[in-house]
């Protein structure tokens, strides 16, 4: 979108630039005060210079800002770097994860349309397609995520969206996302994928050939802990589609957290390698320890889908899973002994967090649906964060001390 000043004299030529330097750079714009577009605009509405400047910034005439519920230059600088990083042709900014999901359904389906989930995501996004879109006429099935022959029978003449996360929470399984895509375009469905575990740095959905990418920034965008937000990325012809729901119905992200997200954005790669290095360090050695029944890490040689997981990511991620002796009063035992971890179903912070997933995520399953889902009540999930590799160690054994 253009500005009102001359842009090109001012900003940053990042023809060809690697990621960490879109990272840092992607999306700044600078005034002629020389002020860094990412300097942060905490307004409502934007002041136009006559009725007729007025008028014409509401035809869409003249490109420019109208209303924050429109566009507002930190969150377009939010959306410009992730575009960048995701490489997409554009990306728009939600008030949160969620936000993100529902704008996708809301702005590209419609009554009679299928949309095939994979079984293990997100436990909101389950409620959000079960509870509400079926409510309103979508149809919504569920398909294992690995297995490519499940997805293309389970696909229908309506199918319009294919979604997944990949990798699975908590036990890391993937899906060859490259294969996915020629399945659901050979049939004239769209690939979703909630790329929020990896985040660009590791994944790009897009690049593979996914239709559609969408994120909690809530999670390692921020990195901190600090905010709630979301992304959609993809191309123009359906982001004209999510940005026109966006505008008219309202979940967009606030500046003030497209400030956070901005400076997020600018660790997020070193971030990511420091969170990837020491969940290999725990996975290898948890999978050592007496105690420990198993360990899911796609890190490990062990994962049945260590070669896609290295074709396909740049990393392993964040998050490690694993099976204690003694079943649910074991993993228990074994997360109330920890010292340091905090014990909280949250990831993607400098934080390393400890979760049971059969009492807290996956709580509301029925016994029977935990069990076809993996979920053992013997298994605890944790996310690792950024403090030191040797005391997150030194807690764990605290752990498997208690068992
Ligand atoms: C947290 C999360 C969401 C939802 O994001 P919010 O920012 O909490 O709305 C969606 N997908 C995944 C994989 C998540 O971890």
């Amino acid at each position: 979108m253009s500005q009102d000043w001359d842009a090109g004299r001012l900003d940053s030529d990042l023809e060809g630039v690697a990621f960490d330097t879109l990272a840092v750079r992607a999306g700044q714009h600078r005034t002629p005060e020389g002020e860094h577009g990412d300097a942060m605009f905490l307004t409502s509405s934007y002041v136009f210079r006559t009725a007729a400047d007025a008028a014409a910034r509401f035809s869409g005439e003249v490109a420019g800002n109208v209303y924050s519920r429109y566009t507002n230059p930190t969150v377009r600088a939010f959306e410009e770097r992730m575009a960048a990083l995701e490489g997409a042709e554009q990306a728009v900014a939600t008030a949160t994860g969620m936000a993100a999901i529902l704008s996708v359904v809301m702005s590209l389906c419609s009554a009679g349309d299928h949309i095939l989930v994979s079984r293990s995501v997100f436990g909101s996004t389950i409620s959000l397609f079960e509870k509400y879109f079926k409510r309103f006429g979508v149809q919504v099935d569920y398909v294992p995520l690995a297995e490519l022959a499940g997805w293309d029978a389970a696909i229908k003449p309506n199918t319009r969206l294919l979604f997944v996360e990949s990798p699975s929470n908590p036990l890391a399984e993937l899906v060859d996302i490259a294969a996915l895509a020629e399945i659901a375009h050979a049939k004239g469905a769209m690939l979703v994928v909630d790329n929020c575990f990896c985040t660009p740095a590791l994944q790009q959905p897009l690049k593979l050939g996914a239709d559609i990418v969408v994120h909690s920034a809530t999670k390692f965008i921020d990195g901190q802990g600090r905010c709630m937000g979301g992304v959609v990325a993809g191309r123009s012809e359906q982001m004209k589609e999510v940005v026109g729901f966006l505008r008219t119905a309202g979940p967009t992200l606030s500046p003030f957290n497209a400030w956070i997200f901005l400076k997020g954005l600018e660790t997020l790669n070193l971030r990511m390698r420091a969170h990837c290095a020491s969940a290999q360090a725990l996975a290898e050695w948890l999978e050592q320890q007496d105690g420990i029944e198993k360990v899911h890490y796609a890190g490990l040689k062990s994962h049945p889908q260590h070669a896609l997981a290295q074709r396909q990511q740049r990393g392993f991620g964040a998050v490690v899973s694993f099976e204690v002796r003694g079943g649910k009063e074991g993993a228990w035992r074994f997360i109330d002994a920890t010292r340091l971890i905090s014990i909280t179903a949250n990831l993607g912070d400098s934080k390393t967090t400890i979760t049971h997933p059969s009492t807290t995520s996956h709580g509301r399953l029925a016994p029977q649906e935990r069990a076809a889902a993996g979920i053992q009540d013997s298994l605890i999930r944790i996310a690792v964060g950024l403090e030191d590799v040797t005391d997150l160690q030194a807690d764990l054994a605290r752990g498997l001390a208690a068992l």
